[in-house]
């Protein structure tokens, strides 16, 4: 079962506990964060790329409504049946309706975060639909019945050795040590799947507006056998992730791969742009494509719009200090990590993940490796103030003191030689220069850090001696 958002400390502080888990995140963030930052360094002008990735997404946002009548015509025109759905039981019934209208009893997947997002696997398996992950990370969290905890990589908690035991465990792999050998056992299942499903079924990593063409990247084949062998593709694809030309996502496609992985191109670009022609021998011959909003627009149309320019390229995830630290598992929601904290209350409702936008020491790092430089720490604190009335009332009580304090100078420069003689007087009472420990409630705060000793002379008063004529 997912983990609840709003439980987000005492779920971190589970996970600093496991020691698996803290090998599995140290390898798999050190990489992925080192490879990014090589890939991009590789570029001869990476600003100005991500500059126009940002601006290809922003002019993108600023016409949705018509850039997504757009894709709906030109897909329509092509064959393609278009299905918009407003929330998560609105698509899983249609992608229902489609089983059911094809009579599916087997599919396959290839790796998508909305299908995630929207439950789907309980829903088909309730249906009597077997659904098989077809992205090798997909399948190890889909045989261990748990729940991916990276939107790029899926099994970024997990060591090697742990995923030997769950496929030992799950489905009878021999024992090895070569990461390569356990591939191949896991791909030589997946053919099957493949050959014998009725439906197969993608996300979207992109959708061009001036053609009406989804797109998905991949690295494993998965995505082009899911989508190409079967005789139904459905693609399920967030609303957000219309861009205006295929020049834009010539950008973009450089952006996404160097953040994700730190790959100059993923091995695989699959284009779709309707069903196969009645001419070709191979492709589906229907092609359903699931346009999801889910909460998307009320994002649109809110301050926080610019989250919805996000590539899922999982650059800050690897970035942040404390996904490092805690992994995805810790946040309850398909997406984790900095613009997890954003999209998952944004998406849930505020109150519902309050706990996430305080997850995050502000540090940056996050709006440093966006590749579409996303301002996720301002967004951050506008949450965090959207959400003051769910703090405990001490912290509530003490920033509006901190406020008021901050906006009356005479105030703020008494309290501050107040307190300055108050805790060296503690101080000196313990035998040192600052205090180890504040008295209650304010206690928890050095229980992890210091309270750093006041200056000898307050800013304000060198001010005044040394510049003040
Ligand atoms: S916010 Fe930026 S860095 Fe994070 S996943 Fe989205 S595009 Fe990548």
């Amino acid at each position: 079962m997912e983990k609840d958002p709003n439980l987000f400390v005492e779920n971190a502080a589970a996970a600093l506990d496991d020691t698996d888990l803290q090998t599995a995140l140290d390898r798999g963030t050190y990489n992925a964060n080192s490879r990014r930052v090589v890939a991009m360094g590789e570029l001869e002008d990476a600003a100005a790329l991500r500059q126009q990735g940002r601006g290809a997404k922003l002019r993108a946002l600023h016409d949705l409504p018509e850039m997504l009548e757009q894709v709906e015509a030109k897909l329509t025109r092509r064959g393609a049946r278009v299905l918009w759905a407003t929330d998560a039981e609105e698509a899983r019934a249609h992608v229902l309706d489609i089983c059911r209208k094809h009579d599916v009893k087997r599919a396959v997947k290839s790796k998508s975060m909305v299908t995630e997002e929207i439950y789907l696997l309980p829903a088909l398996e309730q249906a009597g639909i077997e659904m098989v992950e077809t992205d090798l990370g997909e399948y190890i969290v889909q045989i261990d019945h748990s729940h991916p905890s990276h939107i790029v990589m899926p099994i970024m908690h997990m060591t090697k050795e742990r995923v030997r035991g769950i496929m030992m465990d799950k489905i009878g792999m021999p024992y090895t040590d070569d990461a390569g050998e356990m591939t191949l056992y896991a791909r030589k299942m997946l053919r099957e799947k493949y050959l014998q499903a009725d439906l197969g079924m993608s996300g979207g990593n992109f959708l061009i507006a001036e053609t009406g063409t989804v797109v998905v990247v991949c690295n494993e084949g998965n995505a082009r056998l899911s989508t190409g062998v079967p005789p139904v593709h459905v693609a399920v694809v967030g609303i957000e992730k219309v861009v205006p030309t295929w020049e834009d996502f010539v950008t973009l496609v450089q952006l996404l791969p160097r953040s994700a992985t730190g790959q100059r191109m993923t091995v695989y670009v699959n284009c779709f742009s309707g069903p196969a022609p009645a001419t070709e021998a191979d492709g589906p011959q229907d092609f359903y494509v699931i346009l999801l909003d889910n909460g998307r627009s009320n994002i649109y149309a809110s301050d926080y719009a610019e989250a919805l320019a996000c590539i899922r390229c999982g650059a800050c995830l690897n970035a942040c200090p404390v996904y490092q630290s805690v992994g995805g598992l810790s946040y309850g929601s398909v997406y984790s990590g900095p613009i997890g904290a954003i999209v998952t209350p944004l998406l849930k409702g505020k109150e519902n993940a309050s706990a996430l936008p305080f997850a995050s020491s502000l540090c940056g790092a996050c709006k440093s490796a966006c590749p579409v430089d996303i301002n996720i720490p301002d967004m951050l604190l506008m949450l965090r103030r959207d959400l003051q009335h769910v703090q405990e009332p001490q912290i509530q009580v003490g920033m509006k003191g901190y406020g008021f304090a901050f906006s009356h100078p005479l105030l703020y420069q008494t309290g501050g030689r107040l307190a300055s003689i108050a805790a060296r007087a503690a101080a000196s009472m313990t035998g040192g220069d600052h205090i180890d420990q504040l008295p209650p409630p304010f206690d928890g705060w050095t229980q992890e850090r210091d309270f750093p000793p006041f200056a000898a002379q307050s800013f304000h008063d060198w001010w005044r001696e040394n510049r003040g004529k």
